[in-house]
């Protein structure tokens, strides 16, 4: 990876690609265009997990919009740092969806009961700021509990919500590139951020995903970036490189065991 690959001047690359040859949708635009059978030919979903550093979000954001897309945010609302109502306000102004980036599962030690009341007041918190009708899970890679289950008891329909990515969207027919772990190729290690799609490209770098996208084979497909990680300074992104170094090393063999496991059960 080069430390360019991540920088907010690559990121208006990347958005200018998309803006040039694709509509696009938000989450929610998306599951309603499903819904409505309006869907066009060729699309691109646009959606932003707000992992940290949110002030990065909201620049984002704003190139975002300066190039015509209405992308999806979803913000944690962990106290202090990650919970900014301000920005959250300018990032609804500037026209993209909110929606709640939720953990609650993890948070609540695998008890369900506990983990519903926190994401019945959560999702109020972030009601208060803008209308939300879309969430999304935060991977927590390293908690044993997976956020996603909560859907195995509870329904989305019962919290007047219409999607979540993991759960509504159909990827088969379409790409996923996401750039969890500081790469595009993250297949080998990724834990949780994971789709069944149209195929895996093993594109390396943002350069040769614009590549990519510039080419009518691109046709559908949906973009996932941390807007963290997206960052013109330097020392952050060394800091992160070490960082997603040894985060994406303990994964890979947290994930070759949990394949290693799965092959003797089915052996037994
Ligand atoms: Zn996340």
């Amino acid at each position: 990876m080069s430390y360019f690959d991540y920088t907010q001047k690559m990121y208006i690359k990347l958005v200018k690609s998309i803006a040039n040859n694709y509509k696009t949708y938000s989450v929610l635009d998306y599951c309603q265009a499903h819904k409505n059978n309006s869907l066009q030919d060729s699309y691109f979903i646009i959606r932003h997990d707000v992992d940290g550093n949110i002030n990065n979000a909201l620049s984002m954001a704003k190139i975002d919009a300066d190039y015509g897309i209405r992308a999806t945010y979803y913000f944690r609302t962990k106290p202090f740092f990650l919970y900014r109502p301000d920005i959250m306000t300018k990032v609804a102004e500037l026209g993209h969806e909110i929606g709640y980036h939720y953990e609650m599962l993890s948070d609540a030690m695998g008890n369900f009961i506990k983990a519903r009341k926190m994401f019945k007041e959560n999702l109020e918190k972030l009601r208060n700021i803008a209308p939300v009708k879309t969430v999304c899970m935060h991977g927590r890679p390293f908690s044993k509990y997976d956020n996603i289950d909560f859907w195995k008891r509870y329904s989305l329909e019962e919290f007047d919500l219409v999607g979540e990515p993991y759960l509504t969207i159909d990827y088969t027919d379409k790409y996923y590139f996401s750039d969890t772990g500081l790469c595009w190729n993250n297949h080998r290690f990724n834990l949780r951020d994971i789709v069944k799609s149209k195929g895996n490209l093993d594109i390396g770098s943002t350069p040769q995903l614009i590549d990519f996208i510039n080419t009518p084979d691109a046709k559908r497909a949906a973009v996932l970036t941390h807007t963290n990680i997206w960052t013109d300074s330097a020392s952050i992104l060394m800091f992160y490189k070490i960082v997603f170094y040894v985060i994406n090393r303990i994964k890979y063999y947290k994930k070759k065991q949990m394949v290693n496991t799965h092959m003797n059960a089915s052996n037994d």
